[in-house]
């Protein structure tokens, strides 16, 4: 079993349009599994239009939790007061929550659970243990069923962190299904960038597929990102999308790969025919098998080249 990760410098590169065009050619020649560890911005659920068959809670982290959510330190009834009032000011949880999740209001004080860092200073300091610590629960991960095969992704709730613990997850249980129903491919949608989420996208696959344009801050990603994968020992390939917008940024990446002793996987055209497929929820290769239109069968031949280039060196993996 061989693990694939698609990767950019930065999101927008059309790294999820091939990535879902290659899932078509894999799933057609042996079974495969996907993921979608691009969970800050998940969109291949787009196009897979999965059914899901299994749905989890992501819990990371800690949050401050208190019995309502408002504290109340306001009429002389309220058992609290003396005690906000005794304790010296500097030492009050409004004081200390570097976060402002704990604050001076009208009505006495108020937390907002939305702000809390969960770095459990009030936990720690109220003398009335009025703050409790609860796992913090940030987004669902699910294994669902598609027309390629299965599929691991996820949705991070708004404002939830630690992306990079979630697309370890992601790609964890992917690679379970793998081994469960023999896969031998596991195509995964990385994380763009070169931060914490693709960084656990790339360490431990065996090869990833760097997208990139034909720019100069595309060249300028393309050398961190390559970078990155040396740094954790990946193999890479690459491939330019829109490669003929500027052909003499093209050949100059192209001449770049050769000089560092990388693969130049091919080049995508630009044409519309990207977005029309995702309009439609289908694949490049889906699409133009269906249209039949010149541009569409130009990119989805792209995309062969590029996947029969991809399979080669798979077979130079050990
Ligand atoms: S002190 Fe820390 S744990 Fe308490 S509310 Fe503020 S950020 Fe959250
Ligand atoms: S630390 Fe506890 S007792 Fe003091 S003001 Fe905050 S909630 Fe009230």
């Amino acid at each position: 079993m061989k693990e694939i990760v698609c990767i950019s410098g930065k999101g927008g590169t059309g790294k999820t349009s091939l990535t879902a065009a290659i899932a078509t050619l894999a799933s057609e020649q042996g079974r495969a599994v996907f993921a979608d560890c691009d969970v800050d911005a998940a969109d291949l659920h787009l196009i897979f239009r999965p059914v899901s068959t299994e749905k989890n809670e992501f819990i990371s982290g800690k949050i401050a939790a208190i019995a309502q959510d408002r504290l109340v330190h306001t009429g002389p009834s309220n058992r609290y007061q003396s005690a906000s009032l005794d304790h010296d000011l500097a030492t009050t949880c409004v004081e200390l929550c570097r976060f402002g999740a704990i604050r001076h209001s009208a009505e006495g004080i108020r937390y907002d659970p939305l702000s809390c860092e969960g770095c459990g200073v009030c936990v720690h300091c109220c003398p009335e243990s009025l703050f409790r610590f609860e796992p913090r629960r940030c987004g669902d991960w699910y294994v669902s069923d598609s027309r390629f095969g299965p599929l691991v992704h996820a949705a991070l709730d708004p404002r939830a962190e630690n992306s990079g613990k979630l697309v370890t997850t992601v790609r964890q249980n992917a690679k379970r299904i793998a081994r469960e129903t023999n896969a031998e491919l596991i195509l995964v949608d990385g994380s763009p960038g070169t931060g914490c989420p693709v960084i656990a996208s790339i360490t431990g696959a065996d090869a990833v597929l760097i997208v990139t344009e034909p720019t100069l801050s595309g060249q300028h990603d393309l050398e961190r990102v390559a970078a990155l994968a040396r740094h954790f020992r990946v193999p890479a390939s690459v491939c330019i999308n829109k490669a003929d917008i500027n052909p003499e940024q093209t050949d100059s990446m192209r001449a770049w790969c050769l000089r560092n002793g990388i693969q130049c996987a091919g080049t995508l055209p630009w044409n519309p025919t990207a977005t029309a497929a995702q309009i439609r929820g289908l694949s490049i290769i889906e699409y133009a098998r269906l249209c039949r239109e010149e541009d569409a069968l130009r990119l989805a031949e792209a995309v062969h080249s590029i996947w029969e280039n991809i399979c080669q060196l798979k077979r130079s993996l050990v």
